[in-house]
C-alpha cells in the first residue's frame, strides 16, 4: 500500500491532532481525517476576547515555554511571521503583597525565589541520579520535600518580621509551583520532576488574537473540509485489520489507522468502554498511574482599570480547601496584569481550590475575587469587575483536567506505555499522541506538537511515498 491509499483518522483537533494531520499530509498522505467532538479546533489552547478590537486573554495554553530554534511552536511561529505578536511573560514581576495589603520588599522576594531554585534543582537531580536504580521511584512527594526544605529557607532570615514574609513568598511559590506541576502537591512526585526537560529560552505569549491565531495558522495548512466537527467518538473497534470508528452523532469511519489524541482525563474516564479489545494492562495501568491535574484560569475585566501593577497573593498559609469550600480563594496565586489586554487581572491556579472555583456561579466567583483584591489592594472602594473569565477544563468531560504530571503511583515506563501504538511498534493500528505520550515535553503546546510528528512519522516509515 502506499501513503496515498491509506486511510487515517485522526482523534481529536488539537494541537497534536493537527500536526499529526498536517505531517501526514505534508508526506502524501491524502485519506487523512480529524474528528472533533466540539464545534472548534485548539482544544486546551482557548484565546477569548473580551470585546472588539482588544487582545485575547488566554483561558488555556498561554506561553510558549522556552522561545528559541529548539521549540518548534517558536520556529513555526516565527516562519509564520508571527514573531511580532509575541511578548515576553515574566511571572516573577508584579508586587508580592500580605493580606493586609503591605507591599513585600523585592530583594526578599528575590533571595526567598533563589533558594528555591535551589531546592529544584536538587529535585531535578534525584531522577537523572536514581533513574536506574532498583528502589526508584521512592514515591516521595513534591510537597514533601519542599516542606522539608522550608525551614532551611527561613533560617536565612534571622529577623522575625522578615522571616514571616519569606514565609509568605514561600507560600505564592507553593501555590505557583501547584500551577506548573498541574495539582495539589501531595499528588506529584517529586521523583519525577527531572523527568520534564525545557527548552532554552524565555517565555513569550502571543498578542492580537493570542494563541489561538497560531492554532488557527495550523489549522489553515489542512484542506477545509478535513476537520468534522461535532463530532465525538465513543468506540474504537480494533480487532480486524481495519479499525472502526464509531461516533456520538451516529456516523461510523473506518481506516487503516487511527491516531488518538483525547486528553488523557478523558482517557481516564472512558478508556474501559472506548476500546474494543480493551486496552492492554500496560497501557490501561499507564493511563491509571498517571496524573492528570486540576488547572484554572480566572481573570477579572474591568472596564476602567484600576490598578499600576499586578499582584501576588502572599497568604500567610498554605490554602486546605478540601475543609472549607470558601477557602478556594488561598490557592489562588496572582492577579496578574496581561500583556495583550491592560483590562484584565487574572492567571492560573490549580488544585481543589480551581475544581471549587469551577463549581460556583459567577455570582460568587465575582464577590470573592472583589473581596479578595479589596484585601490584597488594602482599597474597600475596588468595584466588582465589569466581566469574569474563567476556564471550565475540570468539569467538561472532553478534558477533565488541564494537563500531565507524574504521580507517585507512577512508574518510569508509563511514558512509553501511553505513547505506544497497538497491537504493537511493528503494526501499529492504533496510535497514540497528545501532550501526555510526550516523555519529556508532556504538560505542554510542543509537546502536543512533537508527540503528533513523531506519530505520524511513524506511519511515514510504514509506507512508500
Ligand atoms: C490552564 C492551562 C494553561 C496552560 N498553559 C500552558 C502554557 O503556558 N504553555 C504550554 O506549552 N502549555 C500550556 N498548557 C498545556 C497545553 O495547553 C496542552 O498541553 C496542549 O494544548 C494539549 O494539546 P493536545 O492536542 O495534546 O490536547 P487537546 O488540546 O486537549 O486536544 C484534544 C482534542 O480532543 C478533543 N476530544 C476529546 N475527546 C474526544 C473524542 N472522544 N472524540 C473526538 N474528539 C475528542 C477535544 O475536544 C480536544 O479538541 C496549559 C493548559 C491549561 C489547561
Amino acid at each position: 500500500m502506499s501513503r496515498s491509499s491509506t486511510s487515517v483518522v485522526v482523534v481529536g483537533a488539537g494541537i497534536a491532532g493537527l500536526s499529526t494531520a498536517y505531517h501526514l499530509l505534508e508526506a502524501g498522505f491524502t485519506k487523512v481525517i480529524v474528528l472533533e467532538a466540539s464545534d472548534r479546533h485548539g482544544g486546551r489552547i482557548l484565546s477569548v476576547i473580551p470585546k472588539e478590537g482588544e487582545g485575547a486573554i488566554e483561558l488555556g495554553g498561554t506561553c510558549i515555554h522556552g522561545a528559541s530554534v529548539e521549540n518548534p511552536v517558536f520556529r513555526l511561529a516565527t516562519e509564520w511571521g508571527m514573531a511580532d505578536s509575541l511578548s515576553l511573560s515574566d511571572r516573577i514581576c508584579g508586587q508580592f503583597r500580605e493580606e493586609n495589603g503591605e507591599i513585600i520588599d523585592e530583594e526578599l522576594v528575590r533571595q526567598v525565589w533563589e533558594l528555591f531554585l535551589k531546592m529544584e534543582a536538587s529535585m531535578d537531580k534525584i531522577y537523572t541520579e536514581r533513574k536506574h536504580s532498583k528502589d526508584f521511584p521512592s514515591s516521595k512527594t513534591f510537597k514533601e520535600y519542599a516542606e522539608e526544605t522550608r525551614p532551611q529557607i527561613l533560617q536565612e532570615f534571622p529577623e522575625e518580621k522578615e522571616r514571616e514574609r519569606a514565609d509568605k513568598v514561600f507560600n505564592v511559590i507553593l501555590n505557583y509551583c501547584r500551577f506548573m506541576n498541574g495539582d495539589e502537591l501531595d499528588k506529584v512526585s517529586a521523583d519525577f520532576i527531572g523527568q520534564y526537560k525545557s527548552f532554552p529560552g524565555p517565555e513569550m505569549t502571543f498578542m492580537g488574537k493570542g494563541y489561538t491565531g497560531f492554532v488557527d495558522k495550523l489549522a489553515d495548512k489542512l484542506p477545509g473540509d478535513i476537520i468534522r466537527y461535532n463530532t465525538e467518538v465513543t468506540k474504537i473497534l480494533w480487532e480486524k485489520s481495519t479499525v472502526e470508528v464509531r461516533c456520538k452523532n451516529g456516523q461510523t469511519y473506518t481506516a487503516d489507522h487511527v491516531v488518538i489524541t483525547c486528553p488523557l482525563g478523558h482517557l481516564k474516564a472512558n478508556y474501559k468502554n472506548m476500546f474494543e479489545p480493551e486496552l492492554p494492562e500496560s497501557k490501561a495501568g499507564a493511563i491509571e498511574r498517571t496524573g492528570f491535574g486540576r488547572v484554572a484560569k480566572l481573570f477579572v475585566y474591568y472596564d476602567q482599570p484600576f490598578w499600576k501593577e499586578g499582584i501576588k497573593l502572599a497568604w500567610s498559609e498554605q490554602g486546605q480547601p478540601n475543609t472549607e469550600k470558601s477557602d478556594w480563594t488561598k490557592q489562588l496565586v496572582f492577579f496578574e496584569m496581561l500583556p495583550a489586554n491592560p483590562k484584565a487581572l487574572g492567571g492560573p491556579f490549580a488544585g481543589r481550590g480551581a475544581e471549587i472555583m469551577e463549581s460556583l456561579s459567577e455570582e460568587e466567583v465575582a464577590s470573592a475575587c472583589t473581596e479578595l483584591l479589596r484585601k490584597f489592594f488594602n482599597d474597600p472602594h475596588i468595584p466588582k469587575p465589569t466581566k469574569l473569565l474563567r476556564s471550565n477544563w475540570i468539569s467538561n468531560p472532553l478534558f477533565r483536567g488541564g494537563y500531565t504530571y507524574l504521580s507517585t503511583e507512577n512508574r518510569s515506563d508509563d511514558m512509553q506505555h501511553l505513547a505506544a501504538p497497538l497491537p504493537d511498534q511493528r503494526r501499529p493500528k492504533v496510535l497514540f499522541a497528545g501532550e501526555a505520550t510526550h516523555p519529556d515535553y508532556y504538560s505542554t503546546v510542543h509537546g502536543a506538537y512533537l508527540s503528533g510528528a513523531r506519530e505520524s512519522q511513524r506511519l511515514i516509515e510504514l509506507y512508500e511515498q
